[in-house]
């Protein structure tokens, strides 16, 4: 057992009281490999930015738990050593999906976990998460659950609503559950295709699609249920245009890929919502970069020349979430 607190790490409680206080949001930037988190923590360092480091089941598989823990440790020490004075960094589980899995990660360091027991039925969502809350608060690990599905809109008209999260259920769910933080759903979705071309509108200019807006009037109902209660946003990229058109130029194939629009997010960012997850974005800007490089260098094989520049790319877009959408630069000298 290894306390989060010996890595230098922080939970999420004081920066979500602040964020929701200041009108900014969290960003929760998910990573996998060494470049990303370099980026996230220089991206972070240069903008006094608390930041949260999300690890998915998949990314923790991958990375291995062990040098996971390590990983995040050094994260806290590159984040000293950059000038970052008091560096702000949670360690977070993103989609813990069993009791044992969030169990796990408090144990080998993490200093916030997430259980979505959201597929389940509502009770048994309760009960799930009352049992990963009992057990991580002894540590003074702070979780995340999650109400409502976030299919997004992705499937039939008819159950768009229902999919939703249910303001109705908050109060009785954060009061019996204890959770820290609940990731509601109201119309943002995972990956980098959130809305099909029937879904969205086309801009007569550009061409582009346009998504349908997120559900504003569901959120403000959950902020008054919930006054001052941290809501979370998943799914929440905003799939720049930018990287999409340079993974197709050089070769890639990723027609019609749509997120949501920054100027959403940077009005949910001034709410109660302290938390946004992105994690396509740096998956598109990694890509971009090392398409550019394999097209016009076919010769290179220093995996550093490739992954240098999309490291680069990477940290240019967390800094601009940071500064432009989510506005906690800053709020963590
Ligand atoms: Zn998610």
């Amino acid at each position: 057992m290894v306390s989060f607190k010996e890595l230098g790490l922080v939970n999420t409680r004081e920066m979500f009281a602040k964020a929701i206080k200041g009108g900014y949001a969290i960003p929760a930037f998910n990573f996998n490999n060494m470049e990303q988190l370099q980026a996230i923590i220089k991206a972070a360092a240069e903008t006094k930015s608390p930041v949260i480091l999300q690890v998915s089941k998949g990314a923790r598989n991958y990375a291995n738990q062990t040098l996971l823990r390590y990983m995040a440790q050094g994260a806290v020490e590159y984040a000293k050593e950059l000038g970052w004075e008091h560096p702000q960094i949670c360690l977070h589980l993103d989609h813990g999906d069993s009791f044992e899995l969030c169990k796990s990660c408090v144990d080998f360091g993490f200093s916030s976990v997430m259980i979505d027991a959201s597929s389940l039925p509502y009770e048994e969502n309760i009960a799930l998460t009352k049992k990963v809350v009992d057990y991580a608060h002894q540590f003074d690990v702070t979780v995340e659950a999650e109400l409502g599905v976030l299919a997004g809109v992705e499937d039939e008209v008819a159950s768009e609503v229902s999919h939703y999260t249910k303001p109705e259920e908050v109060v009785d769910f954060a009061t019996r559950t204890g959770c820290d933080s609940l990731a509601i759903s109201i119309g943002t979705s995972h990956g980098a295709y959130k809305f099909t071309p029937e879904q969205c509108t086309r801009d007569p200019k550009t061409g582009r699609l346009v998504p349908p807006p997120l559900a504003f009037d569901v959120l403000d109902a959950v902020m008054e249920k919930l006054p001052g209660f941290p809501i979370v946003l998943h799914g929440s990229s905003s799939v720049p245009q930018e990287y999409v058109d340079m993974i197709n130029k050089y070769g890639g194939k990723l027609p019609d890929a749509v997120g949501i629009p920054e100027e959403q997010l940077r009005k949910a960012a001034k709410s109660a919502v302290c938390k946004i997850n992105i994690d396509s974005d740096s998956r598109l800007a990694f890509t971009a970069a090392v398409r550019k490089v394999f097209a016009e260098k076919p010769a290179e094989f220093d995996p550093r020349k490739y992954c240098g520049p999309a490291r680069d790319l990477m940290t240019e877009l967390y800094k601009h979430k940071i500064i432009n959408v989510l506005g906690s630069d800053g709020k963590a000298e």
